[in-house]
């Protein structure tokens, strides 16, 4: 078993999307949602870039566009391409673009048990456009081919309304409950929840109706900053696939170009003791691939599948033997010793941004505070 060495967030920012989402971020944005993705490279260049050689091992990739993921073609080409090439792939899609579903179904075997989908679940937009029997029927065709999926639905109050006929929809379709992703306000800074509920409540109601393992995780990380040597610019990259950019994670110095000069060796910088977020709100993904030693969490499959009354699992066995061993069981951790260089260097790095410039500011007048409490206190 190939186990993953490098976790891939991969960013398309194509808007283009069949479905108008009362709760989507583009709209929170003011974003037009019909906007294709333009990209830079030709498939055979993103395939030099990304050899196992060069990325030191097989890596895992979560491909999510701004609008429908599988609405752009050239996405589904990298995705076959880096399974291919001996990774994994993840894709997040609204189930409703069958033609695409069709496709990935006539990959050879050896693609198909290396990927996972993300069937995310609009429930009133499939009833708006009568998709909702297509949506479960694409769910089946990728559960029949052999790759590894789970349903994800934000939980939001119109939603919350509708939650036993949902329930008994996932029951009689597919025999298993969706997962639940929480509703993300990305116009506030620290990312919080859109919920006019006690947070506690919230997280709990979700819970309590379909025990859902990643809102359990969502319910214990939530608003706590992560003050931890996070390995985010190492282990963890984040990719725009149309521009090639490379980043530790959001908000960060860009590291440079996957895709230029594929045959050079990239350029890492980790995160540090440096993460400048309030809490890590997209920590399910990071924490469960093992970005963060020290946050000691269940594999990234235990949180997300299911397992039907028959016995029947949403994850297949090769993929949740993939994700058995977390980032820092197939890497080499630093020491005490590298992890204070490694900090340095990375501040030095982000010298230039304005972001660390405010930073390195704030301590200096913290220090300078210090020095003179001290001497007034001595006088
Ligand atoms: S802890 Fe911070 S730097 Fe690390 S992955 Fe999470 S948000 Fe990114």
């Amino acid at each position: 078993m190939d186990y993953i060495k490098k976790y891939f967030e991969v960013f398309i920012p194509g808007t283009a999307c069949n479905f108008h989402c009362h709760y989507c971020y583009l709209g929170q944005h003011g974003v037009s949602t019909n906007q294709r993705a333009q990209f830079n490279f030709t498939t055979e260049t993103m395939r030099a870039a990304i050899n196992r050689k060069r990325l030191g091992g097989s890596c895992f990739f979560n491909f999510c566009a701004d609008g429908e993921t599988m609405l752009e073609h050239r996405t589904l080409e990298f995705v076959k391409t880096v399974l291919e090439e001996g990774h994994y792939a993840l894709i997040i899609t609204n189930g409703t673009v069958s033609n695409r579903i069709d496709e990935v179904c006539g990959w050879p075997r050896e693609l198909r048990n290396r990927l996972t989908i993300v069937f995310s679940f609009h429930y009133l937009e499939l009833q708006r456009l009568g998709l909702t029997d297509t949506y479960f029927e694409n769910i089946n065709k990728i559960w029949d081919a052999g790759c590894s999926w789970f349903s994800s639905m934000v939980q939001c109050e119109e939603y919350i309304t509708h939650y036993d006929e949902i329930k008994e929809l996932f029951m009689s379709k597919v025999g298993v409950l969706p997962q639940l992703a929480k509703y993300r306000d990305d116009t506030s800074q620290e990312i919080r929840i859109k919920t006019d509920r006690p947070i506690e409540e919230y997280f709990d109601l979700g819970i309590k109706e379909f025990d859902s393992g990643i809102f359990k995780f969502e319910k214990e990380s939530y608003m706590k900053k992560v003050s931890e040597f996070c390995y985010a610019g190492e282990w963890l990259l984040y990719l725009n696939l149309c521009t090639g950019e490379m980043r530790g994670c959001y908000g960060t110095k860009p590291l440079g170009n996957l895709f230029v000069n594929p045959k050079e060796k990239i350029k890492l910088h980790c995160v540090g003791n440096n993460c400048q977020l309030s809490y890590c709100y997209n920590g399910l993904s990071r924490m469960t691939m093992g970005v963060i030693p020290e946050r000691k969490v269940n594999y990234y499959w235990w949180y997300r599948h299911r397992v039907t009354s028959e016995g029947r699992d949403t994850f297949s066995d090769y993929m949740k033997e993939a994700t058995s061993k977390r980032l820092f069981e197939t890497n080499t951790e630093y020491t005490d010793k590298e992890k204070k260089k490694k900090n340095k260097e990375y501040v030095r790095f982000n010298r230039d941004d304005s972001y660390f410039s405010r930073l390195t500011l704030r301590r200096v007048c913290s220090k300078v505070k210090k020095v003179l409490t001290i001497s007034s206190n001595k006088k």
